[in-house]
């Protein structure tokens, strides 16, 4: 099955001035692109990556993926996609294969999975050979342009949902605004609820390590990037440090950042996030990677294709998403989401 035709498709989107957050940045929505695979059996397949904000950012890799990366797979064979994807490593090589060009090669590398189970009628995670059937689920319920009563509702629907784990962002000027507000959560959520922490990268050293020593009495589960995200002697420092585990990845790219920071014990929880990481080939390897070295796999996002990946991995820990929405195809049980039963990364 021959690759005949890759469809760029791009969608802009300019922030309208709102949005959510967190202690770096406000994520006012920035577009997304869109590759359709078409091949010379009719099959087709789908890979889509967003952006949280930066709205020329789509255009951008739109000209990447159809200048760049679309030349290095046309013509070839589906089946070969774990050979594409180092291929289009080493095109990317020259001005870094990181960045907007691993959003493109994680694009086309989740479309061609995407192929791949479709023309088999099954979905990825059976392609791969499944661990799991199920997955465990938190909710992200605590932007830091909240209030204490929109968390409080926030939190109370998270509940009713049937989550079992939320997350909040922490990160104020204070460490008593992030513990005041680790408290509110705390009483909205019940003893049994797990809870977790992210500082977007936001702090020190030794600012971290204060503020962890502080979450670790009240119970937190994890500390999710309380420092620069390249910081590997920084996160090694911490993870010695604290007992509450550091939780890190999502702003790491490919195999060898995460490589670097497992050699260097400078993670406890791996967080691979599908655009950065560089697709499912390369989060299945992160996440083998980690199981390795006794590391848990959180993903940084969730959706159809992290589920498939979690689902592949010894060591999954948590699938990140946010609320329930109306309509959405994500279904909870015993706190756990259900995995999408469509071939490829489809959800039916
Ligand atoms: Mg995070």
């Amino acid at each position: 099955m021959k690759i005949t035709d890759i469809d760029v498709r791009v969608t802009a989107r300019r922030g309208t001035g709102g949005g959510v957050r967190d202690a770096l940045q406000t994520l006012s929505g920035g577009g997304s692109v869109e590759v359709v695979v078409s091949t010379d059996e009719g099959v087709s397949g789908t890979g889509s990556v967003g952006f949280g904000r930066i709205a020329g950012a789509s255009a951008t890799l739109g000209a990447l993926i159809e200048n760049e990366l679309k030349p290095v797979a046309l013509d070839r064979e589906v089946a070969h996609v774990r050979g594409i994807h180092q291929e289009m490593l080493r095109e990317m090589e020259y001005h870094g294969a990181f960045g907007l060009a691993m959003f493109g090669i994680a694009a086309i590398d989740t479309a061609l999975w995407d192929c791949l189970g479709r023309a088999h009628g099954e979905p990825c995670r059976h392609l791969w050979g499944a661990v799991h059937d199920r997955i465990p689920a938190y909710a992200m319920v605590g932007w830091l342009n909240y209030d204490d009563d929109e968390v409080r509702r926030i939190c109370a629907r998270a509940i009713e949902q049937g989550f079992r784990a939320v997350k909040i962002k922490v990160g104020f000027p204070t460490l008593r605004e992030d513990t005041e507000r680790i408290e509110t959560v705390r009483k909205a959520i019940g003893e049994e609820t797990v809870l977790m922490v992210d500082a977007n990268q936001s702090l020190t050293t030794a600012e971290a390590i204060r503020r962890g020593r502080a979450y670790e009495q009240l119970g937190v589960y994890w500390w999710e990037e309380p420092i620069p995200a390249d910081d590997v002697e920084g996160y090694a420092e911490l993870a010695a440090a604290l007992d509450i585990p550091v939780a890190t990845g999502e702003n790491l790219y490919t195999v060898r950042d995460f490589a670097r920071f497992l050699k260097r014990d400078a993670v406890d929880i791996v967080q691979a996030d599908l655009r950065r990481g560089g697709g499912p080939t390369a989060l299945l390897q992160i996440g083998w990677m980690a199981d390795v070295f006794g590391r848990p796999y959180a993903s940084h996002g969730g959706g159809p294709v992290q589920l498939n990946v979690m689902a592949c991995l010894p060591n999954s820990l948590y699938l990140e998403t946010g609320l329930i929405e109306p309509g959405s195809p994500l279904k909870l049980e015993d706190g756990c989401a259900q995995l999408p039963q469509g071939p490829g990364f489809s959800w039916e």
